[in-house]
């Protein structure tokens, strides 16, 4: 439900004495600023946008400041939707039906490294993390591409990305240790969650209970090196990437592009115009077997770079990227579905035909490679019509033109009733029993 201009005024004289004057706007700017976020990678999203304004937006600095807002906001009954660094590309951050924005970009502090684990604010990027650690002598065990996206949002929005080959996705069980978590069900203060019992948070867009804190789990640093090889053609990138993927010790990331996505990245002397690429995260003991996969599958290798700053980059062209990177240099519209399965590298052909003009970008995992598969939008009809013909063939599918939480749903909505009893956290995000959604099986 919608709040009315007085519960917002109050709300905002309430927040302004507990977090300064510059802790809380009601400009339109910031509001408008505060209510977006990557939605418009989804041409089916972008012709629904605007899909909601905020009529205030918060900045708590850290995790008791987290706490206090959303208690203010029970109390004069408006609704709440936490938003991180607002990369989420499914419109989950977008307050539907207005209220609060809590934006956690102030609350980036790291509380703790200890050995195995980090504990950071909600807001924390998760590149100061990944450094924060290497500072340390460890490692996040996975990043998301978006590596400036915050760990609250990576935690509630995301899955996985650099490091997703050897630990999975971070619904896996093993990344989160603890959370601090605050409820919207009117008692105040933070509630600290270990284990088993902090999973049930995860990815959940925020409906069940906001993350103020966090820890996640550490490993010992590795030394990483930044390996780029290009083939004449993708089929040739395809037959090798599930082995470069395999090898020990495990990569960080191994990804592969079609030539005219490829011309799309940004300029690189390693990403060579009109051939296929891929790149990968490797351990220098790797570097040789990696090579010699490459050359047999008639490809080249066109630099190993070291230093983090080279592996960064990498991560940072893998995943949605290249699908973005296509979207922007090309008037043409595309639209994207995250696809999944053997099928990716065993019939090829048959993915591309799930939609006219498909383009696969792939990403080795240990099981079966995952990747995003790029068309020419036409319409949502059409975009539909490919889910079958992927599942035809055996293609896990998940879509990303919907803002629903479609992942243990029914789970959520259980500890919703009791963490938020009143609905107030991030509306609109967790279907009712029976909505159908798009979203399919999940990639
Ligand atoms: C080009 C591109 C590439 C991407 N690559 C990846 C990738 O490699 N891997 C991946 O997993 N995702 C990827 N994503 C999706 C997205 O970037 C990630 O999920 C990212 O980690 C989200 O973090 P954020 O800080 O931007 O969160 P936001 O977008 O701000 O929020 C995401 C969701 O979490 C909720 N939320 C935010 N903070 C909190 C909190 N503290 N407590 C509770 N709920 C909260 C929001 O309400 C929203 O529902 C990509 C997106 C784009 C556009």
């Amino acid at each position: 439900m919608t709040a009315t201009a007085d519960q917002i005024a109050a709300l905002a004289e309430e927040l302004a004495g507990i977090l300064g004057p510059r802790g809380v706007t009601t400009e339109l700017r910031g509001r408008e600023k505060a209510s977006v976020d990557g939605a418009k990678m989804s041409p089916i999203l972008a012709e629904q946008l605007p899909l909601g304004l905020a009529d205030l937006v918060a900045f708590p600095a850290d995790a008791e400041q987290i706490a206090q807002t959303v208690a203010a906001a029970v109390r004069h009954g408006v609704s709440v939707t936490p938003r991180g660094k607002g990369t989420g590309n499914y419109g989950q951050a977008i307050p539907m039906q207005g209220g609060l924005v809590l934006d956690m970009s102030k609350a980036r502090a790291i509380v703790e490294v200890g050995e195995g684990y980090l504990t950071a604010e909600a807001g924390t990027p998760m590149i100061t993390i990944e450094q924060a650690a290497r500072d340390a002598g460890q490692q996040v065990l996975m990043y998301p591409s978006t590596a400036q996206s915050s760990i609250g949002g990576f935690l509630s929005g995301g899955s996985g990305g650099t490091g997703s080959i050897k630990h999975g996705s971070n619904m896996s069980g093993d990344y989160v240790l603890a959370l601090d978590v605050v409820y919207a069900d009117g008692e105040p203060g933070l509630v600290h969650v270990e284990g088993e019992e902090a999973q049930p948070y995860v990815h959940t867009y925020g409906t069940a209970g906001i993350i103020a804190r966090a820890t996640i789990a550490l490993e010992p640093l590795q030394e990483w090196v930044g390996f780029y090889a290009s083939f004449p053609a993708f089929d040739d990138a395809t037959s090798v990437i599930r082995q470069i993927g395999w090898l020990e010790p495990t990569p960080r990331l191994v990804s592969a592009d079609l030539p005219t996505i490829a011309n799309a990245l940004p300029a690189d002397t390693a990403i060579p115009k009109d051939r296929a690429s891929l790149r990968a995260i490797l351990d220098p003991a790797t570097i040789e077997a990696a090579t010699a996969l490459v050359e047999g599958a008639g490809g080249r290798v066109e630099e190993v770079r070291e230093g983090p700053q080279a592996t960064v980059k990498i991560s940072m062209i893998s995943y949605n990227h290249p699908i973005e990177w296509l979207q922007k240099s090309s008037d043409q519209t595309y639209f994207h579905v995250e696809v999944s399965g053997a099928a990716l590298v065993e019939r090829l052909d048959e993915v591309h035909q799930a939609y006219p003009g498909a383009m696969l970008h792939i990403e080795a995992q240990r099981d079966h490679p995952i990747g995003m598969l790029a068309a020419p939008y036409v319409s949502p009809e059409e975009v539909y019509a490919g889910f079958d013909r992927l599942t035809a063939i055996d293609v896990g599918y998940h879509s990303p033109h919907q803002w629903f939480v479609d992942w243990n749903v029914e789970r959520t909505r259980d500890l919703a009733a009791t963490t938020d009893p009143s609905g107030l956290l991030n509306p609109g995000k967790l279907p009712e029993p029976g909505t159908e959604s798009t979203a399919g099986k999940k990639a």
